[in-house]
C-alpha cells in the first residue's frame, strides 16, 4: 500500500515529495529485510513424522557437513525406505489387498520445485524417483507402469518389496478380511519429512506404501503437493500422515503453510488443520491424522486426533522425539 502510494506521489511530481516518499520508501524496506532476518532459523533443523531416530540423524548428518535441505531430507526418508521392519514404508511395506506393495512418493525444495511417483512398485527409493522427475522431466508426477519405466531408465535397480512378514500378515488378514480395505486408527506411519538446512533454505520430502489392504490403484495423500506435503521456502513446510483421504480433501499441508503464512505458529496451524478435517467427518474418531509443520524460524508444532503420534526433531539442541498433542485426550 504505501509502495503503490509513493509510486503514485513520485508520478504526481514534485522533489519535495519525491524526497520524502524515497526516505519512507527506504525505511520501509529496512523494516521488511529486519523482520525477515529475524525469522530465519538459528541453526540446521529437521523434524520427521513418528519416531524414526535414524533417518532424522541421517539428515542432521548431511545438515551438519553444509549440505542443502534438498539432500539431506531426501536421504534421511530413503533410511526408513530401506528399512524391512518399517511396515508403511518403501521395502518391506504392507501390501494392497491382492498383495501388491506400491508406493507413493513426492519431494519439494526451496525454488517450489517438486516431483512425485504415485502406485510405483519394485522400486526401494520412491522418494529419488519423485526427485528424478522433479530434477530430469517437465513433468511433477509419473504414476504406476510409467513411473517405473523412468526409473529404470534413471537407472534404479528393480526388486521384490513384499517382505516374508509382511506377506503372512496379509495372507492372515485375507482369511477374514472379506476383502475389505482396512481403515484403522493404527499402521499409519509414512514418513514426512521437513529440513531447514545452514542457509535457511527449507525442503520437503514424503514417503509411504500406502494404507494396508487398499484397493489396487489407490493413491493417498502422501505423493500430492499440498495434501501430503507442502513447502514454501518464505514460510515454512508442512506434512501429514495417517488417512489420505481426508488430508486431500482439505489440502491439509498447503493449509497448514498458509495459516502460518497468515500468523499463525506451527502448533496452532496443524491444530487448525485437524479440526478442518474433524468439522467434515462426522465418524473421526475411526481414523487417526498427524500433522507436523515448521517455520522458517524453525520453530515447529505437530498435532493428531489420537494419542500416539509422535514426531522426530534434530537440531543443534539435540535429538528429540515429542508426542503430539492430540484432539482426543488420552
Ligand atoms: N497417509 C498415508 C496414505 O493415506 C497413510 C499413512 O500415513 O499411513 O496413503
Amino acid at each position: 500500500m504505501e509502495r503503490r502510494k509513493f509510486l503514485k506521489n513520485s508520478g504526481l511530481g514534485g522533489a519535495a515529495i519525491l524526497g520524502s516518499s524515497l526516505v519512507a520508501a527506504c525505511q520501509e524496506k529496512e523494516t521488511e529485510v529486519g523482520s525477515l532476518a529475524a525469522k530465519v532459523a538459528e541453526g540446521p533443523i529437521v523434524i520427521a513424522t513418528w519416531d524414526v531416530p535414524n533417518a532424522t540423524a541421517k539428515a542432521y548428518e548431511i545438515l551438519e557437513r553444509n549440505g542443502t535441505a534438498l539432500d539431506a531430507v531426501e536421504q534421511g526418508v530413503m533410511v526408513e525406505e530401506a528399512d524391512v521392519t518399517n511396515q508403511s514404508v518403501g521395502k518391506g511395506g504392507r501390501p494392497d489387498r491382492d498383495g501388491h506393495v506400491t508406493l507413493d512418493a513426492c519431494i519439494m525444495d526451496k525454488d517450489s520445485r517438486c516431483g512425485a511417483v504415485v502406485y510405483l512398485q519394485n522400486i526401494v527409493h520412491a522418494v529419488s524417483v519423485a526427485r528424478k522427475v522433479m530434477e530430469e522431466t517437465p513433468h511433477v508426477m509419473l504414476a504406476g507402469a510409467g513411473a517405473k519405466q523412468f526409473a529404470q531408465e534413471m537407472g534404479f535397480p528393480e526388486e521384490d518389496l513384499l517382505t516374508e512378514k509382511s506377506r503372512e500378515e496379509w495372507l492372515e488378514w485375507k482369511k477374514t478380511s472379506q476383502y475389505k480395505p482396512v481403515i484403522n486408527i493404527e499402521n499409519h506411519d509414512t514418513i514426512g519429512m521437513l529440513a531447514i538446512d545452514a542457509n535457511g533454505d527449507i525442503a520437503g520430502a514424503c514417503t509411504t506404501s500406502g494404507m494396508a489392504y487398499k484397493m489396487a490403484g489407490r493413491v493417498g495423500d502422501s505423493p500430492i503437493i499440498g495434501a501430503g506435503l507442502f513447502v514454501d521456502n518464505e514460510v515454512g513446510g508442512a506434512t501429514a500422515t495417517g488417512m489420505g483421504e481426508e488430508v486431500v480433501r482439505t489440502v491439509g499441508s498447503f493449509l497448514i503453510v498458509e495459516l502460518m503464512r497468515q500468523g499463525k505458529s506451527p502448533q496452532e496451524a496443524c491444530e487448525e488443520g485437524v479440526r478442518r478435517i474433524i468439522a467434515k467427518k462426522k465418524n473421526y474418531k475411526d481414523i487417526q491424522i498427524g500433522f507436523i509443520a515448521i517455520n522458517k524460524a524453525g520453530e515447529t508444532g505437530g498435532y493428531c486426533i489420537h494419542p500416539g503420534f509422535s514426531y522426530r526433531q534434530y537440531s543443534g539442541k539435540g535429538h528429540l522425539n515429542t508426542p503430539a498433542k492430540s484432539y482426543i485426550d488420552a
